[in-house]
């Protein structure tokens, strides 16, 4: 059973007055995920490797959310999306989705789930673009001209009750209810993902990143932090360390994704995006907690025995209904 791909209006026709690269792409990767301060094990996974970069956030608690989250990375590596030819499209993606979505279902007898949010660089026209694609809660940004733009639309209940003009933007950041997610892979509904195709322009900076990102740093400190970075890693660095010291409540994970021309000098590559406003990093929490978790330039995988500490999360649409932890 395959869905027809859903491809944002926003972006979905190639603008081919947008200025395209004119040389070969090269992409400047960034990643680090980290268990947090107060959860026990580290449930999110990442894959970040030439095409294909994504986060998945697993939930389930007692390490399910791991295992779905896993596996969800797995059957991306795995995928025919490695080696094809660039003329990847959002069937292709959806096509991955759709067996990681039954993996998951089959390996956890339908107890985990995961969100993944991510960025897979295809040909489209002959031109560069990424292909960005979202189920759940996890997001997608793009920094470009010193603004920053969150690509992806949750899906939880406290997006639903934004767009319904019941809360606003700021109240869902606190809203008692903001775990919860309305789709997730391996949640036994229906899979059903959001696409949208957005030309690859250098000098921009891709950020996807896992709740424990989002819910402990508003958009302003995000864009300032990959704004002033160095380079991908750094940005990632310095996201994962001020969402610990906001308190570091989830499972914290980035992928940053720079693209530049092959032929631009290392020295430009590594410039800061704007400069730094300091009314913006004023803003951001001064105490700083010492984390021995968090990696960056590898894949992290925390193993524990021990419980899952809180079941804050759900996934809608499950019976019966059970509290988990993402
Ligand atoms: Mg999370």
């Amino acid at each position: 059973m395959t869905n027809e791909p859903n491809v944002g209006s926003e972006a979905g026709k190639p603008n081919l007055e947008t200025a395209q690269p004119s040389g070969p792409i090269h992409i400047r990767v960034g990643q680090a995920t980290d268990r947090g301060l107060r959860r026990q094990i580290n449930e999110d996974s990442l894959i970040a490797r030439t095409p294909v970069f994504a986060v998945a956030d697993g939930m389930g608690g007692h390490e399910a959310g791991e295992v779905a989250s896993r596996i969800c990375v797995e059957t991306f590596e795995s995928s025919a999306l490695f080696g094809a030819s660039g003329e990847t499209d959002a069937a292709d993606v959806l096509e991955v989705l759709e067996r990681a979505n039954q993996q998951i279902r089959t390996q956890t007898d339908e107890r985990a789930g995961t969100t993944v949010s991510g960025a897979v660089l295809v040909t489209e026209s002959g031109a560069p673009y990424w292909l960005v694609f979202n189920v759940g809660d996890s997001r997608t940004y793009r920094l470009i001209n010193g603004e920053l733009a969150q690509i992806t639309v949750d899906h939880s209940e406290v997006q639903e009750l934004v767009d319904m003009g019941e809360i606003t933007p700021a109240a869902a950041l606190v809203h008692p209810r903001r775990h919860v997610v309305t789709r997730a892979l391996g949640a036994g509904q229906p899979l059903d993902a959001d696409f949208w195709l957005l030309p690859v322009t250098p000098g921009e900076r891709m950020l996807i990143c896992s709740d424990g990102l989002t819910n402990e740093l508003s958009d302003a400190d995000i864009r300032s932090i990959l704004g002033r970075a160095l380079d991908a890693p750094a940005a990632c660095r310095d996201l994962v360390d001020a969402a610990l010291r906001s308190g570091g409540r989830d499972n914290i994970t980035v992928i940053v994704l720079d693209p530049t021309l092959d032929d631009v000098p290392h020295q430009e590559e590594t410039m800061p995006r704007f400069e730094e406003d300091e009314s913006l990093l004023n803003t951001l929490p001064r105490p700083v907690v010492q984390s021995g978790s968090s990696v960056v330039g590898s894949v992290e995988t925390l193993a524990s025995d021990e419980p899952s500490q809180s079941l804050t999360h759900q996934i809608l649409g499950t019976e019966p209904t059970e509290e988990v932890e993402s």
